[in-house]
């Protein structure tokens, strides 16, 4: 079922929940031992992310190096048909614009409807770690609108094989991403969400935000998006705060900021098991505000934390 089936029939905020995909190596028990603690809460959907391949350096016996390209976390599209399969359950697997040629792109949509999976989240993809700046693969997009038209164009039966007549339409939702406190490159928040109502005209179905710790910037966002004439759901992504040093990384890697109240009660903290009771009980707080204001989904980032996400969720429902 569609993410927006799923929030059209919904009478009450749904539940979704995101994982990564295991170190290469790791089998899918990995997977279900995180999300078994999850599941009795019935999400009504489970986002799978995908990590592209990074360079690394492999010394030779001569002293001298040589440049591989190690994907640590693969399987995206295989774990969501396992978590369907196993759970039935729907899973969204995340497809990125980095790393990817249009016709791996291509066959990847072509093994998702298949496999009978018809919702993708669309990025573009970040620079891969220790470089700088987003490079688009020599025959892939530069920005996630243009995988956006990618999927929108298979939705009308129309491959990247001109020749290709009367092609499968197939029926992706498609959702995207937004972020109530700006894209890191945009030069301002109003040319950040020009390109995102270009995402929205170009055929999004529903936007899934970065994380946030201030719900009023989520607020403040979706008011403007409406403002902005943007008119599809707009889930929260919501993620647990369990150690000190997520105080400074999350700021630096996500570009959101802390409010000044919990980095106070983080700051009182002696260990991190206090600090993830403070970030537990701050989470539990920011999801009731956001129920009692309506949000469609609440969308978690489990990353490694599911028992936290559970206490959250079992005290919210
Ligand atoms: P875009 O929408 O392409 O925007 C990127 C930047 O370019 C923005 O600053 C935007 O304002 C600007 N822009 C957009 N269009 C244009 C244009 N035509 N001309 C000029 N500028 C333009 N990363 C992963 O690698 N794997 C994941 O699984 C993953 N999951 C994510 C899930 C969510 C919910 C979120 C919020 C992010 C996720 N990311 C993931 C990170 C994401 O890939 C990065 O934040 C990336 O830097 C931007 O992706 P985007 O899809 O928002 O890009």
């Amino acid at each position: 079922m569609k993410v927006t089936e799923h929030i059209s029939q919904a009478k009450d905020t749904l539940i979704s929940f995101e994982i990564l995909p295991p170190l290469k190596g790791k089998s899918i028990e990995s997977i279900y031992d995180h999300l078994d603690p999850l599941m009795e809460f019935k999400p009504s959907f489970i986002n799978v992310t995908y990590h592209r391949s990074e360079h690394m350096f492999k010394k030779r016996a001569d002293g001298s190096f040589d440049k591989v390209e190690i994907r640590k976390r693969p399987g995206t599209v295989g774990i969501c048909a396992a978590i369907m399969n196993h759970y039935q359950v729907d899973a969204v697997p995340h497809l990125i614009c980095g790393g990817f040629s249009k016709e791996e792109t291509e066959n990847a949509l072509i093994d998702l409807n298949f496999l009978g999976i018809d919702n993708v989240l669309v990025l573009r993809g970040d620079a891969p770690k220790n470089e700088t700046f987003f490079e688009a693969h020599p025959n892939g997009h530069r920005y996630a609108i243009d995988l956006l038209h990618q999927v929108v164009q298979m939705n009308n039966g129309i491959y990247l094989e001109e020749d290709l007549m009367g092609g499968l339409k197939t029926k992706f939702c498609i959702g995207v991403a937004a972020y109530p406190e700006k894209h890191f490159e945009a030069p301002n928040m109003q040319t950040d969400m020009m390109y995102l109502q270009r995402k929205v005209e170009a055929g999004a179905d529903y936007i899934v935000t970065q994380m946030f710790f201030d719900n009023k910037k989520y607020f403040d966002f979706v008011a403007k998006c409406r403002e902005a004439g943007i008119t599809i759901p707009i889930i929260p992504g919501l993620k647990p705060l369990t150690t000190k040093k997520q105080m400074t990384i999350l700021p630096r890697t996500f570009h959101v900021d802390m409010p000044e109240d919990l980095y106070t009660e983080v700051n009182k903290c002696k260990t991190d098991k206090d600090v993830e009771l403070v970030g537990t009980e701050w989470l539990i707080q920011q999801s009731k505000e956001l129920k009692a204001a309506g949000s469609p989904v609440l969308h978690y980032y489990t990353l490694g934390k599911p028992h936290v996400v559970r206490k959250v969720v079992e005290t919210i429902m």
